[in-house]
């Protein structure tokens, strides 16, 4: 027989149950018809691009492509042109999207371009490949008409690229919390730095197929050439529409090794439920760091086929952006180390 705790990792929970037994956090949500989900408090104004699509019945695979270019518009938040450089002082661009039939497309270390989530939806449509990176990825972008952007940084980031000189050491920090700032203020903090880097946003719409999409500047002043897990299939994002989706947030390195999106709905294919199936890669992650997990942040959010969803982090700190019909917050996840 299954007992309470097993039927709670299985996330077998009906609607009205798991409304009952949520924890305050709202890790376990049930609700029929299209839901959008998306990392961070940036994710709140990506979902409603997404929700434009979901809520005329469109396809999960446009709303993720619609939400999360949003957040790459914005000049002040986590992604896109705005944001932190490498250590060279340019930005470059991570991104991937991928659909309900396992169709997928990425670009990395892109420059100068305004919306590579587009350009990984035409490398997945387009192309016979699934990655272009660099100049190779740019020139495709150039000739399917995305214009090239100025090479300039924003101000901010020009800031905290002259204040990451001084020092010049690479040290991500933590994702810490906002500050006060309000839910859609920039997460660049006093010293220059960003907090964190990515919007992942996973969709299911009305005929329940899933879709995923990630989009990222990476880790500020990161090596030249660096690639994280955003672009990378399996790693930053994955999808398999019979069983659910994941994307992931965080020290990319550690999500690749991992091949964490990809392990997460591996989990959920096992039987678990969301969070405990991010749970699981989540402490799978810690027990490779040791004590250098203490100073790491990776979070999934994951999507199983009943819509229902949840998230796990390292640290605490991190949350996600949820819209249905009858819902739009944000979500405190849970998370590994309690003090
Ligand atoms: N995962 C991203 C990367 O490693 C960064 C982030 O999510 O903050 O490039």
């Amino acid at each position: 027989m299954i007992n309470r705790k097993r039927f709670l990792q299985l996330g077998l929970l009906s609607g009205v149950t798991s409304l009952l037994l949520k924890n305050g956090r709202g890790q376990v949500v049930t609700q029929n018809g299209p839901v959008v989900i998306s990392t961070w408090d940036a994710g709140l104004a990506a979902n409603k691009g997404a929700w434009d699509i979901l809520s005329r019945g469109g396809t999960a695979l446009d709303a993720v492509e619609n939400g999360v270019k949003i957040t790459e518009a914005s000049q002040n938040c986590c992604v896109g042109l705005g944001a932190n450089p490498d250590r060279e002082g340019i930005v470059t661009l991570d991104a991937s999207i991928m659909d309900h039939q396992f169709n997928c497309g990425s670009v990395g270390f892109l420059e100068r371009i305004k919306h590579p989530i587009s350009v990984a939806r035409r490398v997945m449509e387009k192309t016979p490949h699934v990655m272009l990176v660099g100049s190779g990825a740019q020139q495709f972008a150039v000739e399917e008409g995305f214009p090239l952007e100025p090479q300039v940084l924003s101000a901010d980031a020009q800031n905290a690229y002259k204040k990451w000189l001084e020092h010049s050491k690479y040290e991500p920090a933590i994702n810490r919390e906002n500050k006060g700032h309000g839910p859609f203020a920039p997460q660049r903090f006093d010293n220059g730095e960003w907090n964190h880097d990515t919007i992942g946003m996973l969709a299911m719409d009305a005929k329940g197929n899933l879709s995923g999409s990630c989009t990222t500047s990476g880790m500020g002043f990161k090596m030249r050439g660096r690639l994280g897990d955003s672009p990378i299939i399996g790693a930053g994002l994955f999808v398999d529409n019979e069983v659910g989706a994941c994307v992931a947030t965080g020290q990319g390195e550690d999500v690749i090794r991992v091949a964490g999106s990809h392990s997460v709905v591996e989990m959920m294919r096992q039987g678990y439920g969301p969070e405990v199936a991010c749970r699981k890669i989540i402490e799978r992650i810690v027990k490779i760091k040791k004590a250098d997990a203490q100073k790491i942040q990776v979070a999934f959010i994951a999507i199983n086929k009943n819509g229902i969803v949840g998230s796990y982090a390292i640290h605490k700190g991190f949350n996600y952006a949820i819209k249905t019909k009858i819902k739009e917050t944000l979500v405190d996840s849970n998370y590994h180390f309690t003090s």
